[in-house]
């Protein structure tokens, strides 16, 4: 396992790998790795020659009041884990090295896709991410690149950059990895207190009590929605920023009654921890 702090590290590895035909598979991560990124790793292992694994925690994505400084940092064991599952490759560079001068060019998939959902609170979140993913794609040339269910507005847009952009590469999406009772796994699960990580389960709950109405023939969005907006406000220690259903893959707004497949997402503060999950519904 070799661990790159600089581009020119990586660089020189990924053209010696291309000039010997080899495949690369890149899984970019911001780092405190758990078994949701693990998937990632586990997914990409059999399909690239070369697996690298991204660990960047990526300022131009998080405003100046959110949580840059107190996201977790856990290079060492993020290694470990990393090298077992297979991965070759850690690039972990620095704010500076990704940043050399100052942020004046950007890439941003702009209109509906980055507006509604996350992009309602964090307007600048989306353009940071894909900034920094296209610099991550042009570092180091995947012939993949694998991303989580988790972030489900962050996959499709970059579904859209990748596509509009030509990018010569295939995206792999995996789907969310969950702890044994439910709760979507994430790097912020570690800001929680016992009692908030208790409460958060409502946010696996309800959406699973919305894939069981769509099973039993519901097909009003509105009623889906209201459903899971009154099931989470039942916890007191919520704080609900978003409950919302939007078609796929575009993320536009639904009509009624539903007849396709479906986003339906939340995101929720438990004390000051903000989290996010979603299921994809396919009513047909
Ligand atoms: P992050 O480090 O949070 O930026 O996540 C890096 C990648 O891991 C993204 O593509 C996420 O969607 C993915 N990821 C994070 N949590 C999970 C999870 N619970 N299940 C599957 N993928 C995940």
């Amino acid at each position: 396992m070799t661990v790159c702090k600089t581009r020119a590290e990586l660089r020189k590895i990924v053209e010696e790998a291309k000039k010997n035909g080899k495949s690369i598979g890149l899984v970019p991560t911001m780092g405190a790795l758990h078994e949701g990124h693990g998937s990632l790793i586990a997914a990409a292992r059999p399909e690239n020659d070369l697996v690298i694994v991204s660990i960047f925690v990526n300022p131009t994505q998080f405003a100046p009041n959110e949580d840059l400084d107190a996201y977790p940092r856990t290079l060492d064991t993020d290694v470990a884990l990393a090298e077992s599952l297979g991965a070759d490759i850690i690039f972990a560079p620095t704010a500076k090295e990704m940043y050399p001068s100052c942020d004046d060019t950007w890439v941003e998939v702009t209109g509906n896709i980055t507006k509604v959902l996350c992009g309602k609170s964090r307007p600048t979140h989306f353009r940071g991410v894909t900034t920094v993913v296209t610099k991550l794609f042009l570092i180091a040339c995947p012939d993949r690149a694998y991303f989580g269910q988790k972030d489900a507005q962050q996959v499709h847009i970059i579904r859209r950059m990748v596509k509009d952009l030509f990018f010569p590469l295939e995206l792999r999406i995996l789907p969310i990895i969950r702890e044994h009772d439910g709760l979507a796994k994430s790097s912020r699960n570690v800001y929680l207190s016992p009692e908030e990580r208790k409460a958060a389960l409502v946010l696996s709950q309800s959406l699973s009590a919305a894939e069981e109405a769509v099973r039993g023939g519901e097909r009003s969005g509105a009623r889906l929605v209201d459903s899971v907006r009154a099931q989470i406000a039942c916890e007191p220690m919520s704080n609900i920023e978003y409950v919302e259903l939007h078609t796929l893959p575009d993320l536009t707004p639904v009509t009624e009654p539903l007849n396709g497949a479906y986003l339906l997402a939340v995101a929720v503060r438990f004390g000051t921890t903000r989290l996010i999950d979603n299921t994809v519904l396919e009513v047909f």
